[in-house]
């Protein structure tokens, strides 16, 4: 959401006459966007800070801001003066930037956390900054009102609501004609969109067929939200991505129910079960938080078994950090020891590597059509790409076929992460 959201920052700057650049030490202004998921992400904004502050003090004229969600939560604390902080926006004060840097041209500090109910950037075509010229993310919604007991996103980035379908459409329409071949829909629960009468499953009918050779994928689903019918969508269409993200967060019922996430883990297990049946050839990765409050060793053990009965093809795996302001911090004590966390978190990790080394071993011996990305950064004459299942393959490419092209790969072998093949077929269209 940030990579897609600096986009929209870029856009707007740029109609404000900044130009955006690569190397910050040679930037007027720094926005640094920021999350505030997890305490650690927090504490590398700061040590960012320092950095930065010390190049102001080389270079006075060099304002600094701090957008995003970490922004939205410390608000006027990220203007106290050790932190050399010039300005603050919120997710949903972006388009108060050039306001806010004419405060700050005038000595003043800026500062606009408001939130807003019905803010989504529709209009802003987003400026690519950072691309490979392949693949694009599309942002169609923003906000959320799970309030997950953990989570600080409902509190940093306001009440769901999602943008206009037409927008989506063509912004889809006009990256494609830039040459873009995959489109990543994003929202923190893109199952819940609705404009209209279009919902997600239609949403992602309409961008798939914009052309055959744009390939779409979409995070982050809730699990209480994926319906048949969308995956009755993702089953039709061949270039829609045959790869789900569904966070399940823990196996346990205890622990799901105490994280308010509204599903159980057999509700969570007939979904994995549809998706299957419906789409046979689709992998799953997920997203699991080691040490809830609360956390028993048998609920960590439901954890270890759901991600095997799964089969997870990759998972972020994180130990639980406490949010100021959550529910789980106002109601919950966060009392699994570190190093229980830890070793928990360690358990989860090696099981995944199992589990993905497993999930990759399938593909060997199987010819996938990959979307050609890049050239491998450890060997220039390897390339690398992806499948619809989202597995990275890396291949040699003396025949220096470029990015943005689809190749058939004979799968050779793998390691848990990648998959290394060989090509037999490349063409620009399918
Ligand atoms: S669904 Fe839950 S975890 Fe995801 S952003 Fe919303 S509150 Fe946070």
């Amino acid at each position: 959401m940030n990579f897609a959201d600096s986009e929209i920052l870029a856009s707007i700057l740029t109609a404000d006459g900044y130009t955006p650049i690569d190397d910050y030490k040679k930037a007027d202004l720094i926005l640094v966007n920021t999350c505030s998921i997890r305490d650690h992400a927090e504490q590398r904004v700061f040590n960012r800070l320092n950095e930065f502050s010390s190049l102001k003090k080389r270079s006075p004229h060099v304002k600094i801001g701090i957008v995003g969600c970490m922004a939205e939560r410390l608000k006027e604390h990220l203007l106290e003066e050790q932190l050399q902080v010039d300005l603050v926006a919120g997710p949903d004060a972006y388009r108060s930037l050039p306001l806010l840097l004419a405060q700050v041209e005038d000595g003043q500090k800026g500062i606009n956390t408001i939130l807003s109910e019905s803010e989504t950037y529709d209009d802003i075509k987003p400026v690519k900054t950072d691309t490979n010229g392949v693949t694009a993310f599309i942002s169609i919604m923003r906000g959320c009102e799970n309030f997950c007991a953990y989570c600080v996103v409902p509190y940093t980035r306001g009440k769901e609501r999602s943008r206009n379908a037409e927008t989506i459409i063509d912004e889809a329409r006009l990256l494609f004609e830039q040459g873009y071949r995959e489109i990543t829909l994003l929202g923190q629960n893109v199952n819940s969109y609705k404009c209209g009468t279009v919902g997600f499953p239609q949403l992602i009918a309409q961008v798939a067929e914009i052309n055959s050779q744009l390939r779409v994928r979409f995070a982050t689903s809730h699990p209480k939200d994926i319906s048949d019918e969308l995956l009755t969508v993702i089953a039709q269409y061949d270039n829609v991505c045959k790869s789900i993200h569904l966070p399940v967060q823990s196996g346990s019922d205890a622990t799901l129910q105490k994280m308010n996430r509204k599903y159980t883990r057999q509700w969570y297990l007939n979904r994995i079960e549809a998706i299957k049946r419906i789409i046979p050839d689709c992998t799953i990765s997920t997203d699991i938080i080691a040490g809830f409050c609360g956390e028993t060793e048998k609920d960590h053990n439901d954890t270890l078994t759901l991600m095997r009965e799964v089969g997870y093809s990759s998972a972020f795996m994180f130990k639980y950090s406490e949010r100021p302001d959550t529910f789980a911090a106002e109601n919950y004590k966060d009392d699994v020891p570190e190093e229980i966390k830890l070793r928990r978190l360690n358990e989860i990790i090696n099981l995944q590597r199992e589990l993905s080394l497993a999930s990759n071993e399938k593909e060997t011996g199987l010819i996938r059509e990959i979307l050609i990305e890049g050239v491998s950064r450890r060997n220039l004459l390897q390339s690398y790409g992806r499948t619809s299942q989202n597995k990275v393959v890396v291949f040699d490419n003396p025949a220096q076929i470029k990015a943005g092209v689809y190749a058939n790969v004979k799968i050779l072998r793998c390691t848990p992460a990648t998959l290394i093949g060989e090509l037999t077929q490349s063409r620009a269209h399918r």
